[in-house]
């Protein structure tokens, strides 16, 4: 009988032990991946929430910032002219001669690709810049522009 109470007492415990240990581990994991990024001024928060209730000086049809949703990279590129930059705040501080709507550089959500595809019409490029330079007669900004 002791054999057995002994038993069932270690069977309870390893799975609870377990269970401990892989939430630590899952909410360690969440703390590291949680910077979440304006996509007008860079600005670096730690939650969306607290994002979007600060207001962006730099973010031309409002007043909010508001939430880059592309991955964290080690280099932003500019979606209007394919200028690259080591950070979203750096990108995003300087003015785009290609962009339409705004002066600003404006950072691309999608992943680094061997080729760029323009959204409107298809054709393919080696990099945004090169896209980016061509005129397009199919999209509304007559710019060619990078599909995510
Ligand atoms: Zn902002
Ligand atoms: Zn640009
Ligand atoms: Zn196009």
């Amino acid at each position: 009988m002791k054999n057995v109470s002994y038993k069932t007492c270690f069977l309870t415990i390893i799975p609870l032990l377990l269970s401990v240990s892989f939430c630590k581990l899952y909410a360690q994991q969440e703390a590291n991946k949680t910077s979440y990024y304006c996509k007008w001024c860079g600005n670096k928060y730690s939650s969306v929430s607290s994002l979007t209730s600060g207001s962006c000086s730099k973010n031309p049809n409002g007043k909010k910032h508001e939430l880059y949703e592309g991955a964290e990279k080690k280099q932003y590129y500019c979606k209007w002219c394919g200028n690259k930059y080591s950070s979203i705040s750096s990108l995003t501080a300087g003015s785009c001669s290609r962009n339409p709507n705004g002066k600003r550089h404006e950072p691309y959500e999608g992943s680094e690709k061997s080729q760029y595809t323009c959204k409107y019409c298809g054709n393919k490029y080696s990099s945004i810049s090169s896209l980016t330079a061509g005129s397009c007669s199919k999209s509304p900004t007559k710019r060619h522009h990078p599909a995510l």
